[in-house]
C-alpha cells in the first residue's frame, strides 16, 4: 500500500486534472481495469464527503474503479456508521490516507445555520439527527463577530465541521488511534469549492519526509 504522503499527492494531481479538464476517467473505468479488480480491491485513499451532487469524490479526484473509498453522508458527519466504514477499509485493504472532505455552500451546514437562528418544531428525527452532529462545531461561531457576516459565517462553519469531523475519526475510534499512533493511518481534512473545483487540504496535512 502506498503511504499516507503518496496517497495524498495521488489526490492532489487528480484534482490538479481536474480542474484543468484533462480527466482521465475513461482509463480508470475501462473493461480491463474492471476485470483486473473483480477478486479484490486496494483503494490508496478513503474519503469521507458529503452526499451532494456536485462533489462525487471519484471525479472530482480523477480516481477510477478500484482507488477509493467513499462514505457520502450529508454534511460529511461522523457516526457510528461512517466509523465502522473507515476501520473495515483501513484494516481490511491497508489504506492510510482518510479525508474528510467538505465543500463550500453545504445545504448541511446551512440547514444547520437556519435551525439555529429559527429552531423549527416539526423537524424528522432523522433529519434532526444529521443537524444535531453539525450544530456544535458551528454554534459558537454564531456568537462572534462572523453573525453579521453570512457568507463568511458559512465558509467558517464549513471548516470548523470538518475539523470537527477529523477530530472525530482520529480519537472516536480505538481502531484508529492505534493505527495513527503506529504511523499506519493518516487524517487529514480538505474543502472542495463548487466555484473553482479546487480542493484545499488544510487540516492535519503532514509534512512532506
Ligand atoms: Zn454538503
Amino acid at each position: 500500500m502506498i503511504s499516507a504522503h503518496e496517497a495524498l499527492e495521488r489526490l492532489r494531481e487528480g484534482n490538479r486534472r481536474f480542474v484543468s479538464e484533462v480527466r482521465s476517467q475513461h482509463v480508470f473505468a475501462s473493461e480491463a481495469r474492471r476485470s483486473a479488480l473483480a477478486d479484490g480491491q486496494e483503494p490508496f485513499a478513503i474519503i469521507l464527503g458529503c452526499s451532494d451532487s456536485r462533489v462525487p469524490a471519484e471525479i472530482v479526484f480523477d480516481q477510477g474503479l478500484g482507488d477509493l473509498f467513499v462514505i457520502r453522508v450529508a454534511g460529511n458527519i461522523v457516526a457510528p456508521s461512517q466509523i465502522g466504514s473507515v476501520e473495515f477499509a483501513a484494516e481490511r485493504f491497508g489504506t492510510r490516507l482518510v479525508v474528510v472532505l467538505g465543500h463550500s455552500q453545504c445545504g448541511a451546514i446551512l440547514a444547520t445555520l437556519d435551525e439555529l437562528r429559527r429552531p423549527t418544531a416539526n423537524q424528522s428525527r432523522n433529519l434532526h439527527s444529521i443537524v444535531d452532529r453539525v450544530r456544535p462545531s458551528v454554534e459558537a461561531l454564531l456568537n462572534t463577530e462572523l453573525r453579521h457576516d453570512p457568507a463568511a459565517l458559512v465558509r467558517d462553519a464549513v471548516r470548523a465541521n470538518v475539523r470537527v469531523s477529523a477530530a472525530h475519526l482520529r480519537h472516536g475510534s480505538e481502531i484508529l488511534e492505534a493505527l495513527i499512533e503506529k504511523e499506519r493511518l493518516v487524517v487529514v481534512g480538505a474543502e472542495y469549492s463548487l466555484e473553482t473545483g479546487v480542493v484545499d487540504f488544510f487540516d492535519g496535512v503532514p509534512e512532506p519526509g
